[in-house]
């Protein structure tokens, strides 16, 4: 008999509870707790686990039934052909596995058909001599709710086909959605109502097409697009009627004549390359189409074929999912370390077994502080959910209490650094626990590739590898030590030699004429981001200045817009250290102006003052990732047109620029009634 282990059957226990808990809420609640791509994830190790030891297959695993069971408030109807789901592949070598798996028992080619994976809910219609007679869901597949009355108030879907002689029975299957700006109507107005949101258009047409009164089915303006038909094989269709469909792009073109609407995006090719460019092309556009697609279906095309390939019991073998990649998976914590940065803030960091999310390899995540870990109350061995849009760091967004594994140990913030063993000190009032040793190697190594990056002095070949090591070795204690290193000191580093060695020494010597504002942005000093350093340099003409006004009349500094007291505050607090001012003092010794000069005065020119009137006093928010610019560059004209951007919506923000899959900012800027615009809007604000 084959053997389980412990481990396997206890967390294929966890995942079946979870599971059954997340299809009930999906299918029965239409309120589902955990998102779809965490939901396939957690699934696919479910069946790898079952896969491995058949013995922990259950009569109650997910993996057996498809779908919820039919809910109480319909009649519930037998379908008289199953309503199956569909295998999935979650990147194109699944693709291409189950491609050559098909086709290593079929001996011609196989053309195939690229349709869009609508997220909506499947539905049967039986129609009686070309009358709609019966419509239901999915169900669990065998069985589903009779929805006929609601089903009716939808405009696309035809009462009776345009047919000269129907069959005694014939059924169409196609996709009911909800458009997404109904979506957002509806949502809207739930929040003014304090009702519980629809976490997503499918959720929103699932809960509709369950609504007990078919007025308020009416009111919410669902759609259909039709993509299967079921005929008697002794069907004779009149002459002006569409013929038997042999194949499934024949069955598009015939439910089209028979009056249904059908997808506009579709593609038959023989071809792998094209179906994965049909594949690429729709991942990136779809979010232009008024409606949601998760993916796309890829179909055989010959209906013979697909019967000579045949079907399991859940879905069939000629046809497969491809789901757009997920930007949030669970995984497993293998490790969570503790970062010290050049503020001296402490960075949970998880480390875990690599995942793929928004086609990126990711095995770290950060937590972002102390309070985040004790809100996420993490123990060891945690199934986490990782979170990684665009160019958004890998975050930890959610564990999964359900699968922690028995005794696991919470896991607690250090008390001493890691780094240099000082006593943390938790900030009063705020989320950050800190390290405060002036001399902490972590701070040190932080400050110096804060020093050298892009934003700031820009030093290329002054990697984090060759910081670790001037700093290990000793060779460097501040940043103004940048500037006194030696040839021969870099050259004997590791990776270094002779020549690059040089080449750095000439790449530190021309970061000296950097402009006044990214010197002050590379200090490093608290709050001060790349916004208020260019806000601050244009004002004030040198460290000096700044440091005067700060003294004598901080109401100054005040003034300038986006300046506020937690700004002043950190300036106050910088500029009053000795070590801070000896630094500054070095710098200059060094040959670092710290001030405005004649190549770089800091914005005087035309273009940039007639772009300031544009956003000049507005402040900025933006949600989701963009699809046309990287979040850097779009910050970087809104600042230079004089706007602010801040992480937080609030009541003086003056727009949320709204990207792909938007986080809970949205909500917050629609209660506020603040002003959302699109990434192309503020495009064309700033190109005006
Ligand atoms: P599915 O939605 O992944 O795929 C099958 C369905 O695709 C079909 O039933 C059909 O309705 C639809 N479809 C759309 N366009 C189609 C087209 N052109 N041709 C054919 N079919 C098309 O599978 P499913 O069984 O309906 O649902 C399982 C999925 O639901 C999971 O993969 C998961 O993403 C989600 N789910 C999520 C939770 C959760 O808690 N978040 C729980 C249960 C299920």
């Amino acid at each position: 008999m084959a053997k389980t282990s412990f481990n396997h059957s206890q967390r294929a226990l966890e995942l079946r509870n979870l599971l059954n808990k997340a299809n009930h809420a999906y299918y029965i609640l239409d309120s589902p707790f955990i998102e779809d791509a965490v939901y396939d994830r957690l699934y696919r190790e479910l069946l790898e686990i079952e896969a491995q030891n058949p013995l922990l297959v259950t009569p109650d695993s997910p993996s057996q039934r498809l779908g919820g069971k039919p809910s109480k408030g319909f009649k519930s109807v037998k379908h008289r052909i199953p309503l199956q789901s569909l295998e999935n592949a979650f990147n194109f070598n699944e693709l291409e596995a189950w491609h050559s798996k098909i086709q290593k028992n079929i001996d011609q080619t196989l053309n195939m058909v690229c349709e869009l994976k609508i997220d909506g809910n499947a539905l049967a219609l039986s129609y009686s001599n070309g009358i709609l007679t019966k419509a239901t869901t999915r169900g669990d597949g065998t069985e589903g709710e009779e929805i006929t009355s609601n089903v009716k108030t939808i405009a696309s879907i035809p009462l009776s086909l345009q047919l000269k002689n129907p069959p005694a029975w014939l059924e169409v299957r196609g996709e009911a959605f909800m458009p997404n700006k109904t979506f957002e109507t509806i949502n809207n107005e739930r929040i003014k109502n304090d009702q519980q949101l629809f976490a997503n258009p499918r959720n929103a047409c699932s809960g509709t097409l369950r609504q007990l009164d078919p007025r308020i089915v009416a009111s919410r303006n669902l759609d259909f697009f039709a993509y299967t038909i079921h005929l008697p094989n002794n069907w004779e269709p009149s002459k002006s009627d569409p013929q038997q469909p042999k194949g499934q792009i024949e069955a598009l073109g015939w439910l089209h004549a028979a009056g249904f609407k059908i997808n506009p995006h579709t593609k038959s090719t023989p071809t792998l390359k094209d179906v994965q460019y049909f594949c690429s092309l729709w991942e990136s556009n779809r979010h232009s189409l008024p409606y949601a697609t998760d993916g796309v279906v890829i179909k055989i095309e010959n209906f013979k074929i697909q019967k000579a390939i045949g079907i399991t019991q859940k879905a069939p073998k000629w046809a497969i999912a491809l789901k757009y990649p997920a930007e949030e998976a669970p995984t497993q914590l293998t490790k969570l370390t503790f970062q010290i940065g050049r503020t001296g803030a402490v960075t949970p960091v998880a480390e875990f077994n690599p995942i793929t999310l928004a086609g990126t390899l990711v095995s770290r995540a950060t937590l972002h502080n102390a309070k985040r870990l004790s809100e996420l109350d993490i123990h060891e061995g945690d199934t986490i959910v990782v979170r990684k849009a665009g160019e958004i760091i890998p975050e930890v967004v959610r564990i999964i209490p359900e699968l922690r594994p028995k005794q696991a140990k919470k896991v607690y913030l250090p008390k001493y650094c890691p780094e240099c063993n000082t006593t943390l000190v938790k900030e009063i009032d705020q989320a950050i626990t800190k390290c405060t040793n002036i001399i902490c190697p972590a701070i040190l190594r932080g400050s110096l590739r804060h020093w050298v990056g892009k934003n700031a002095m820009d030093i290329d070949g002054f990697g984090s590898k060759l910081i670790d090591q001037l700093v290990e070795k000793n060779l460097i204690t501040s940043i103004a030590e940048i500037y006194q290193l030696e040839k021969e000191q870099i050259s004997k580093l590791d990776r270094m030699g002779n020549k690059s060695a040089e080449k750095l020494i000439n790449a530190i010597e021309e970061s000296k004429q950097q402009p006044w504002h990214k010197q002050l942005y590379g200090l490093g000093i608290l709050h001060i981001g790349s916004a208020n350093a260019k806000a601050l340099a244009k004002t004030f003409s040198s460290a000096e200045e700044l440091k005067q006004t700060i003294c004598n009349n901080p109401s100054k500094i005040s003034e300038i817009f986006g300046i506020g007291n937690e700004i002043l505050e950190s300036l106050q607090e910088w500029f009053a250290s000795q070590v801070n001012q000896n630094l500054i003092k070095e710098l200059q010794g060094l040959g670092l102006s710290l001030a405005k000069t004649k190549e770089h005065p800091e914005s005087s020119s035309k273009k940039a003052n007639s772009q300031i009137q544009k956003l000049d006093k507005q402040s900025l928010v933006i949600t989701g990732s963009l699809s046309t610019l990287s979040r850097k560059e779009l910050v970087e004209m809104i600042e230079s047109a004089g706007g602010k951007i801040t992480s937080s919506i609030s009541t003086k923000t003056t727009f949320l620029i709204v990207g792909e899959k938007p986080g809970s900012k949205l909500q917050k800027a629609q209660q506020l009634g603040v002003k959302i615009i699109s990434e192309s809007d503020i495009i064309n604000i700033l190109n005006q």
